[in-house]
């Protein structure tokens, strides 16, 4: 069932989705050589906590027999794709940082993610962000009325595949609303015209996550952080849009 919600819900799902980008706003200075992911962590946490909302991804259930994720945040460094546990690690200059964030208030949830650098980074490095950036942009520009999930998804998979980059097709993009992950299912590949209809009042996360490597992965053995399988970098951006019958509208920008 694909929730369409009305101009009320959105009111209250860009509430909860507004704080994360300004999480990402006062994260940012602190995203340097030395502090550690639990401390990042921590700091996201209590600024979710002070905006009146709850950290949503605490007690996602985990895969049979692994614990719930404890986090509010997930944190994944360099070759880890997603689902980084935030903890002692202390993040070093070059490294790149993915955050996703997920909020919940009101009984709605946002969900949003960015990849930081830290301190001065790799030429491909940097190139890798902007293009799973750009990537991303052309997904929601094609989120219009009209068109399928496949047009999305082609959208990204063309920013991608210009730069021979991999797209991790495991992991997809969803819905998000009333619920941290509802159907559809957001493919980072696709074929135009191919797949369900675009609707008006659809709330989408478009997720693209872009290895410099290959596009598969496999999940350390905790049971959460999803990493390259050949070790190479990894980079994620995320926004949740309100699909609208113009433009779809970014509920997770300032
Ligand atoms: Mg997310
Ligand atoms: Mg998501």
């Amino acid at each position: 069932m694909i929730q369409i919600y009305s101009e009320r819900e959105f009111e209250l799902i860009r509430q909860a989705a507004q704080i994360i980008p300004r999480a990402f706003e006062m994260i940012e200075p602190a995203v340097v050589p030395g502090i550690t992911t639990g401390e990042i962590n921590r700091l996201i946490d209590q600024f979710i906590r002070d905006h009146g909302a709850e950290p949503s991804f605490i007690g996602v259930p985990g895969n049979q027999g692994v614990a719930p994720f404890p986090a509010a945040c997930c944190i994944s460094v360099n070759e880890e794709v997603v689902h980084g546990l935030p903890g002692k690690r202390v993040l070093r200059e070059g490294d790149v940082v993915g955050i996703d964030v997920g909020t919940r208030r009101d009984g709605y949830y946002g969900d949003s993610a960015r990849t930081f650098a830290v301190g001065v980074c790799a030429p491909e490095a940097l190139k890798l962000m902007e293009v799973t950036r750009q990537a991303l942009q052309a997904g929601i520009s094609a989120a219009v009325p009209g068109h399928r999930i496949g047009d999305i998804g082609h959208a990204v998979q063309q920013v991608v595949d210009a730069h021979g980059y991999g797209i991790v097709r495991e992991m997809v993009g969803h819905g998000v609303g009333a619920a941290l992950h509802e159907p559809p299912e957001v493919p980072n590949y696709g074929r135009p015209g191919v797949g369900l209809l675009l609707k008006p009042g659809m709330c989408l996360a478009l997720e693209p996550m872009i290895n410099i490597g290959k596009g598969a992965i496999k999940v350390q053995p905790d049971g959460w952080t999803v990493v390259t399988a050949d070790g190479s970098l990894s980079v994620h951006f995320e926004h949740q849009i309100q699909i609208t019958e113009n433009e779809p509208q970014i509920l997770t920008e300032i």
